[in-house]
């Protein structure tokens, strides 16, 4: 027979009431203690009961400890800071584009204070929250009027369902295509009422491919800039000048899916080139939808931008009081534009902007200083080392293009058997930290491209927290 006492557990009042205790109850309040408590002990009790804890595991002090830890976590909020050292700069699993002071001061403005959404200081009459966005438009773009909605899939949307519902749109077969997370042009076209009429082939599509489709059931001729893919080689695409003539001849409309719609000339920066806005609407299309938070470099928002007669149809749909955007947005959208109105000083105000233009020199020399605190925390069997790389635009833009950046390449001087593990255990690690890390795996190796690495003291702070199971 056991000689043992068996083993009780504290009661919970007794425990409330514990000096360990007193810390938490002020910090996350009685219910969600009380909570956290009952749970702790219901999981604890048949190990008690079979002996298989110590009385020092189920001492007061230790079950606070427990508890503790098990509160700061359901309070941690699941909206994450991460750091993005995947290479690709606009990426849309990780937020996009990174708002400018000026635009975070805005939506804190508009988040704290009561404002003029929908309210003509000037007349003191009900206001169009679109106003407060059009005249920085105008004088940008070029664009008569615009509308703004919740991001550039509900633009598309919405001016296909205002301009084509019940009729023909007529596209090439080539910008037939699917944007990630299921946006595909035939099912919006499909959802927005608008009969899909393809005309061309996937490489090659001519004037008279266009002018052989048109007939009296015609609504309007979109065309969408292939933002994901590339098409080379043999290959043939109308002008959209030679387009919009050809539209207008027949009276219809031309709307330009633009994507990530640029509004100046990125070669200035030595970008890849990127068609704009404004060239678009020069080029004759009545009608440019773009993102808010791609090139633009704001918050998620779709604009609609042309014509004023037709973005007063659209502005007139039902469907637009269902896609508007909030205060917050327009209030960021604006402080953004803003700044486009200095060009010079674009480049160091905007962050996506920024960070798109860091030279490839100043990353490389990033990497090269952060390389030892690196490889002091990664041991074996890490072979880290600072070289050049090449990173994306990413969102959509320049598929191809790839952007002379810097990083830190974590190779593993295991067999070929294990290397697929290590890595993903490296990953996983990185993950794990207070502000999780994000790299990417390519050719057996882990990079940590540093191009949007800003907040260097914060990531060397955290690197000895970093444990890599092996
Ligand atoms: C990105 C993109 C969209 C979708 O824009 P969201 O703002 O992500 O909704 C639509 N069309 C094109 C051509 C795009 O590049």
């Amino acid at each position: 027979m056991s000689s043992s006492v068996a083993l009780r557990l504290p009661s919970i009042d007794g425990l409330l009431r514990h000096p360990a205790c007193v810390p938490l109850l002020e910090r996350y309040g009685r219910e969600a203690l009380l909570s956290g408590l009952r749970q702790l002990l219901d999981e604890l009790r048949a190990d008690v009961l079979s002996g298989q804890l110590s009385a020092v595991e189920i001492s007061p002090d230790v079950l606070a400890g427990r508890v503790g830890e098990r509160l700061a976590q359901q309070q941690r909020s699941n909206v994450r800071r991460v750091f993005n050292l995947t290479g690709t700069v606009l990426h849309t699993n990780l937020g996009r584009a990174l708002l400018p002071d000026e635009a975070i001061d805005a939506v804190q403005m508009a988040a704290r204070y009561p404002l003029n959404l929908e309210f003509d200081l000037a007349s003191g009459k009900r206001g169009d929250r679109d106003d407060l966005i059009e005249g920085l438009i105008r004088e940008l773009t070029g664009a008569e009027a615009v509308t703004v909605v919740n991001n550039n899939a509900a633009a598309v949307l919405l001016t296909l369902n205002s301009l084509g519902a019940r009729k023909e749109g007529i596209i090439s077969r080539g910008e037939l295509i699917e944007i990630g997370g299921a946006f595909r042009i035939p099912d919006i076209m499909a959802r927005a009422g608008v009969r899909l009429h393809e005309v061309g082939t996937t490489n090659r599509t001519h004037a008279r491919d266009y002018e052989a489709a048109i007939s009296p059931r015609s609504g309007l001729i979109m065309r969408v800039h292939a933002s994901n893919y590339s098409i080379e080689g043999f290959t043939a695409r109308v002008p959209t000048a030679e387009l919009a003539e050809l539209a207008h001849r027949h009276g219809l409309p031309l709307l330009e899916d633009l994507g990530s719609g640029s509004l100046l000339d990125l070669t200035r920066w030595g970008l890849p080139a990127e068609p704009t806005v404004r060239q678009a609407l020069l080029d004759g299309a009545e009608i440019v939808t773009f993102s808010g938070d791609k090139l633009l470099g704001g918050p998620q928002a779709g604009l609609i931008v042309g014509r004023r007669d037709l973005i007063a149809k659209i502005k007139k749909n039902p469907l637009k009081r269902a896609l508007r955007v909030d205060k917050l947005t327009l209030a960021a959208l604006e402080a953004v534009l803003g700044l486009y109105r200095d060009p010079d000083r674009l480049a160091e105000r905007l962050p996506s902007l920024r960070l798109l233009t860091r030279p490839q020199a100043e990353i490389l020399a990033q990497a090269e200083r952060l390389l030892p605190a690196l490889v002091q925390v990664i041991g074996e069997p890490w072979n880290v080392s600072a070289v050049k790389a090449l990173g994306m635009i990413g969102s959509g833009s320049q598929p191809v293009a790839r952007l002379p950046s810097a990083a830190l390449c974590l190779r593993p001087q295991v067999s070929k058997r294990l290397r697929g593990r290590c890595l993903l255990n490296l990953e996983a690690a990185l993950r794990n930290l207070p502000i999780p890390v994000l790299g990417r795996i390519d050719d057996d190796a882990l990079w940590l491209d540093l191009r949007q690495l800003d907040d260097e003291p914060t990531w060397l702070a955290q690197l000895p927290q970093l444990q890599v199971e092996s």
